[in-house]
């Protein structure tokens, strides 16, 4: 039977035994800290050293890089996109003849709840490092507008690649700020533009091939999550947030002399 000494206090007996130092407490780490590299890039303001730093240690950490929950947030966000253009042009009278407008918007506003509250399971499942990654790079409202995804809108025939500006310019109220970004097929202006409707086989044969290039493997896969999720693109040591609105790459202007 254990005996405790008459002179030590029934305190000094749990905190000896039980419970470690104060000090040794604080040293030990729990999920979400911060390890020392990653708060001095922080206090440096190298964004773009602190978000590559952040990208390496979500790869080493990640059981084979992962990457499930940010491959359906992405999936999920061309989904609520598709909502907020598609409610656009029911409001500005662009939408497709036939059906009840009233009855589809209501229907529109579910899905779009729900697709928000699927959003927000995706968000709180990323690793911590590519959560933070993540805030940061989403705190600037116009990061759709970083030039690999304005080529990536060009490279799908969305507004982008035209003189229209709709991307720049589309009207989402803050009740649909998950919905921001390029076009989808819900696009009114893409939908004149292309001068027919796609057919529902095409759509979703469309809607697959966009679901396979973000769940990849594949080079491409890998550029559409890194500078969506992180701000990142393999050819810039620029900070994300310059590369927003940025003149067209070399990629882009060869493409235009073609
Ligand atoms: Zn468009
Ligand atoms: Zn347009
Ligand atoms: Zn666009």
């Amino acid at each position: 039977m254990l005996t405790i000494p008459r002179a030590t206090t029934i305190e000094h007996y749990m905190s000896s035994t039980r419970n470690p130092a104060p000090n040794d407490v604080m040293s030990q780490p729990i999920g979400g800290e911060k390890p020392g590299a990653e708060v001095q890039l922080e206090k440096k303001g190298e964004i773009n050293a602190l978000q590559r730093y952040r990208y390496q240690k979500w790869q080493q950490n990640t059981i084979d890089s992962d990457p499930k929950f940010s491959c359906i947030l992405l999936d999920t966000e061309e989904d609520l996109r598709e909502i907020a253009q598609e409610e656009l042009s029911i409001k500005n009278g662009c939408a497709a003849p036939g059906g009840n407008p009233t009855e589809r918007l209501r229907s529109l506003n579910i899905k779009f709840w729900l697709l928000s509250l699927k959003w927000w399971y995706c968000r709180s499942n990323l690793d911590d490092f590519e959560l933070r990654a993540f805030k940061l790079w989403r705190l600037n409202p116009r990061w759709y507008m970083h030039r690999a995804l304005v080529e990536e809108c060009i490279g799908r025939q969305g507004c982008c690649a035209r003189a229209c500006g709709c991307c720049q310019k589309r009207e989402i109220s803050p009740g649909r700020s998950l919905g921001v970004g390029h076009c989808t097929l819900k696009c009114a202006c893409c939908q004149k533009s292309r001068g027919f409707e796609v057919s529902t086989m095409d759509k979703k044969q469309l809607k697959d091939q966009f679901q396979s290039c973000v769940k990849g493997p594949s080079h491409r896969v890998t550029r559409y999550r890194q500078v969506s999720i992180w701000g990142l693109v393999g050819d810039s040591e620029e900070d994300p947030s310059n590369m927003i609105d940025a003149p067209p790459s070399y990629d882009q202007v060869k493409k235009c002399k073609c």
